[in-house]
C-alpha cells in the first residue's frame, strides 16, 4: 500500500488560521473564545465542502486547549492537543446522522455525555448531516440540547437549515459558512502545487475553482484527478479534456459571431461543440453563463461579480463588452434562458439550440438596424402571440403578413404543433442526407437547409415566416 493521502485529508486545515475564505466567522468564534462567552450548542450551516467540520473540530481542540495561544489558535502541544492530533481524544464525539438517525443512536448519546471529560473542560459532540435525524430522534434530542450539562456542548452541521425544526434553531447559536470565491480557492491551490511540486497554469486552476462551485473539497479532489491524469503538470488544456468542460474560446467564437448577425456562422460553430460530444444543455448553460459574465464586466460596478481572476481572460472579456450593448445582453441572457426552460420539453433539442442561435443573430440586426429599417423587426412566435396581443400589435402583424388572418390562426397553430412531432429529421440528419447527393459540399447554408426542408414540408414555410426566418 502507499502513503498516499488524498490533497482533501493532507491539507485539512488543523488551525483556525488556515482556514480559507470563513474569515468573518472564525473571528466572531476566536472571540468567543477568548472572551470565554461559549454558548451550549452551535449551528453550522452551508454548502458542502467550504470547512463546516473542519471549524467544528479545530474549534473543539480549541476550547479544550490547556494552553491556549495569543491569538485565540489552540498551541497544537499540550497533552490535550497532542491526543486530539493523533485522534485519540475521548472528549471529541462525532456522529454522522445520515447513517445514525434514530432514537436510539441519540439516546446512547446523551447517556454517555453526563460523565465528565477526563482531561479539558468540554464534551464535544459534533453531529454531521444534522437534518437526517428522524423527527422522533430530533425530539428525544430537544431536552438534552437546551439544557445539557456544563461539561458538554453540541456542533451541529447541515447543508440544508431549512430541513430543521423551529425548535431545534432556536436553541442553538447559528453560524452561516460561506461559498468560498473562485480567487480564493486558485490562490489554496497554487499553496498545495507548490508544496506537491505540481506545476500549474493559473486558467487551469481557475477552471477547476469554477467546476467546484464554492466548495474546497470538491477543488482539491479534482485538483488531485486531474494531477494523476496529467503527470503532475496541470495545464489549462489537461483541465478541459479531463473535466469535459468546453474551452471558453469556443463561447467567444460563437457570441462574436452572433454580434455580426452571422447564423451560418454560428450554426457551424455550435455543429463542431456538438462534434465534439458536448450535451447541449451544457452549452446553453455555459452560453448563459458567458452573456452573465460579459454583463457583469460592463459596469464597473458589478465588476466585483466577475470572479476570474486571471489577467488575459479577463482582459478578453472586458474587450468583448465594450462591443455588446445592455440591451443586446438582456435579451440574450432572456433568450437563453428561455431555451434552457424549454430544452426539457422540446422533441427536437438541437433545433431549439440552433433557434436560439438564429433568435440571438437576429437578435443584432434588429439592434443594429434599429432606427433605420423599422420594418425589418422580430416577430415574436405565434404561440407567445396568440392570447396576449393587444389590438394595436395585432393590426400590424395581420398587416404585415397578409397571409394569416386571425381566423386561420387556431388551424396554423395545430399544424404547426403536427410539424414538430412528424418532423423526426433534425438538420444533421438532412446534412447526411444532402451529403450523400453533394459529397464535395460538406455543410449548408441556413438557406439551403430551410429550402430542403421546406421542400419537404410546405407548412414550414408558413412557420419561416411567421418566424420571420426569411433568407
Ligand atoms: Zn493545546
Amino acid at each position: 500500500m502507499s502513503d498516499y493521502i488524498v490533497s482533501a485529508r493532507r491539507y485539512r486545515p488543523a488551525t483556525f488560521q488556515s482556514v480559507v475564505g470563513q474569515r468573518p466567522l472564525i473571528t466572531t468564534l476566536k472571540n468567543a473564545i477568548q472572551n470565554s462567552k461559549l454558548a451550549h450548542a452551535y449551528l453550522f450551516c452551508g454548502p458542502r465542502g467550504v470547512g463546516k467540520t473542519t471549524c467544528a473540530r479545530i474549534f473543539a481542540k480549541t476550547i479544550n486547549c490547556t494552553c491556549l495561544k495569543e491569538d485565540g489558535e489552540a498551541c497544537n502541544e499540550c497533552d490535550f492537543c497532542q491526543s486530539f492530533n493523533e485522534n485519540r481524544s475521548h472528549n471529541i464525539y462525532e456522529l454522522d446522522a445520515a447513517s445514525n438517525n434514530s432514537v436510539e443512536n441519540i439516546r446512547f448519546l446523551t447517556e454517555q455525555m453526563r460523565i465528565p471529560p477526563q482531561i479539558g473542560h468540554y464534551k464535544v459532540y459534533i453531529i454531521d448531516e444534522v437534518h437526517m435525524l428522524s423527527t422522533s430522534a430530533f425530539n428525544a434530542f430537544l431536552k438534552t440540547l437546551e439544557e445539557p450539562p456544563h461539561h458538554a456542548m453540541f456542533i451541529l452541521a447541515t447543508t440544508e437549515k431549512y430541513k430543521i425544526i423551529p425548535t431545534i434553531l432556536s436553541r442553538c447559536q447559528i453560524y452561516d459558512f460561506s461559498r468560498i470565491t473562485i480567487n480564493d480557492i486558485v490562490e489554496y491551490l497554487e499553496y498545495i502545487a507548490q508544496n506537491e511540486n505540481i506545476s500549474t497554469e493559473r486558467e487551469a486552476l481557475n477552471i477547476i475553482a469554477q467546476k467546484a462551485d464554492g466548495g474546497m473539497r470538491d477543488a482539491l479532489s479534482i485538483f488531485d484527478r486531474v494531477a494523476s491524469f496529467s503527470a503532475n503538470n496541470i495545464t489549462y488544456q489537461s483541465v478541459i479534456e479531463n473535466l469535459n468542460v468546453l474551452d471558453y474560446e469556443y463561447y467567444f467564437r460563437l457570441v462574436e459571431a452572433i454580434l455580426i448577425g452571422d447564423v451560418s456562422c454560428s450554426l457551424l460553430i455550435l455543429n463542431k461543440i456538438i462534434r465534439k460530444g458536448f450535451d447541449l444543455q451544457q452549452v446553453i448553460v455555459g452560453l448563459s453563463d458567458f452573456f452573465r459574465d460579459i454583463m457583469v464586466c460592463k459596469d464597473p460596478q458589478t465588476i466585483v461579480l466577475f470572479e476570474i481572476g486571471d489577467s488575459a481572460i479577463r482582459e478578453k472579456y472586458l474587450n468583448l463588452s465594450k462591443q455588446c450593448t445592455s440591451d443586446f445582453l438582456y435579451n440574450a441572457l432572456e433568450l437563453s434562458n428561455e431555451c434552457d426552460l424549454n430544452y426539457r420539453y422540446s422533441k427536437n433539442k438541437r433545433l431549439l439550440v440552433e433557434l436560439l442561435l438564429i433568435r440571438l443573430c437576429q437578435l443584432c440586426c434588429q439592434l443594429l438596424t434599429d432606427g433605420k429599417d423599422k420594418k425589418k423587426r422580430v416577430i415574436e412566435p405565434l404561440i407567445a402571440k396568440e392570447k396576449n396581443v393587444s389590438v394595436k400589435q395585432e393590426q400590424v402583424f395581420v398587416s404585415e403578413k397578409k397571409s394569416i388572418i386571425e381566423s386561420e390562426i387556431p388551424d396554423l397553430l395545430l399544424k404547426v404543433n403536427k410539424l414538430r412531432f412528424s418532423l423526426k429529421k433534425s438538420t444533421e440528419d438532412i446534412d447526411n442526407e444532402r451529403n450523400q447527393v453533394y459529397p464535395q459540399q460538406q455543410l449548408f447554408t441556413d438557406k439551403e437547409k430551410f429550402e430542403f426542408l421546406t421542400k419537404k414540408n410546405p407548412v414550414l414555410i408558413i412557420l419561416v415566416e411567421t418566424f420571420n426566418l426569411s433568407y
